[in-house]
């Protein structure tokens, strides 16, 4: 990146000078963030920053693309240690978050799919498999006021077979989960953002800021300064380097996916063990990632990268259970860094005069980041 004195009149008027309003990362928090501001503030000059020198440098390019709001496993993990109000409340929040996307970007848009989401059981889960027959009922009365869908978790062992999988005795289907091109989505969002007259540059990485009494003046490393009015965080993993006391950690998830496959059978979304594996068809291909829970001292890192223990993991999954009946040859693998913390919730705050953060978004961010963005801009705006 150039340096100040390098920039020319014209850029840094343009770009850098008047700015009321910084938000610092564009995932698909910071983007909705200046989407739903611009709403509220017509007038005001904002922009859009990220350090990845092309793309953004996160999570939101780089996720599964679930449209997922809560298999019955990962509800049932988390009641042990969450009253239930607070467990479907948060149901709740990626059930709307997922329309509020849904209403913004447009299916075409986001290559939406409502396929519906399956939970895989072996003979080792013949505990947690009872205690979902028995929390059925229960759970699809929950489900049914949140998203209107009478009977969404449905035994579907019967589909085993069709999906060709080897060592699953037992199917639960989510019916109202989806899957998004996550590519399109984020690419969909960035266009609507700058057709609205908010700049979105890659290539900056924010480093600090002063407060004098005007303005902000934020420092890039970048050699130059960005005076603002307001600045809103949306780091998510990184929100750390900003701001140091922040309860948010990062945590590395590895991905991988397969040369087009001909006559694969799955289709959908697949959650395995409360949903530390996932899988899903991109097409005719297979996209499969987890495995931070055989590692997660080292999957604690702001580093991407893939490892061999979870990668030959992955790989070993995809031959005895997911695709034991295909021969199959791994495309590309990849990693993005999630935001974690003790709790699921993400945090939405004013951090201190003129600044703002929402981070912290786990696994769930393309079901809830729609709404913390607008959320976020709420809040800086009024
Ligand atoms: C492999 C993987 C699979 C996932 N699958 C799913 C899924 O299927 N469904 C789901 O709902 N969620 C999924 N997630 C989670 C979801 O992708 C995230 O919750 C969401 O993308 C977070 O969005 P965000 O905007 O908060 O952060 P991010 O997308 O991470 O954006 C933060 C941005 O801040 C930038 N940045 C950081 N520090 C600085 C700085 N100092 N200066 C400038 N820029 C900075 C980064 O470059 C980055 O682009 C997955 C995540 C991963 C990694």
């Amino acid at each position: 990146m150039e340096n100040v004195s390098s920039l020319s009149f014209w850029e840094r008027q343009t770009y850098f000078e008047g700015v009321d309003l910084l938000i610092v990362g564009s995932g698909i928090v910071g983007l909705n963030a200046a989407r739903a501001a611009r709403h509220l503030k017509p007038n005001w000059k904002i922009l859009v920053v990220d350090r990845g020198a092309i793309l953004p440098y996160g999570a939101s390019t780089r996720n599964a693309g679930f449209a997922c709001f809560g298999s019955m496993t990962e509800l049932l993990d988390d009641l042990k240690n969450n009253a239930e109000n607070d467990v479907f409340d948060l149901v709740q929040r990626r059930w709307t978050g997922l329309q509020r996307l849904r209403n913004v970007i447009g299916d075409k848009n986001l290559g939406y799919e409502e396929l519906g989401g399956y939970e895989l059981f072996s003979a080792a889960d013949k505990l947690v498999w009872k205690e979902c027959l028995n929390r059925l009922d229960g759970f699809n009365q929950q489900l049914e006021s949140i998203c209107g869908k009478k009977n969404n978790y449905e035994v579907a062992t019967h589909e085993i077979e069709n999906f060709g999988f080897s060592g699953v005795n037992h199917l639960i289907k989510n019916k109202g989960e989806g899957q998004v091109d996550t590519g399109k989505m984020m690419k969909s969002l960035l266009s609507l953002v700058r057709e609205k007259n908010v700049d979105v540059l890659n290539g900056i990485d924010i480093k600090a800021w002063q407060q004098n009494e005007s303005a902000l003046l934020v420092d890039t490393g970048n050699g130059f300064k960005i005076p603002t009015q307001q600045l809103l965080i949306t780091t998510n993993a990184f929100a750390k380097q900003l701001l140091p006391d922040i309860l948010v950690e990062p945590g590395r998830a590895q991905v991988l996916i397969t040369k087009p496959i001909s006559e694969l059978k799955v289709k959908g979304t697949f959650h395995i063990e409360k949903g530390y594996y996932y899988f899903r068809n991109v097409g005719d291909r297979l996209l499969l990632g987890g495995g931070r829970n055989l590692d997660f001292k080292s999957e604690n890192t702001y580093e991407f990268g893939t490892t061999s223990k979870v990668q030959d993991h992955l790989e070993n999954l995809l031959s005895t259970i997911i695709l034991p009946k295909h021969t199959f040859e791994i495309d590309q693998r990849w990693s993005g860094i999630m935001g974690l913390g003790p709790v699921k919730s993400s945090i939405i705050q004013k951090v201190e005069e003129r600044i703002y953060c929402a981070v912290r978004m786990g696994g769930m961010g393309v079901a809830i980041g729609t709404q913390v963005g607008e959320e976020a801009a709420a809040l800086v705006c009024n």
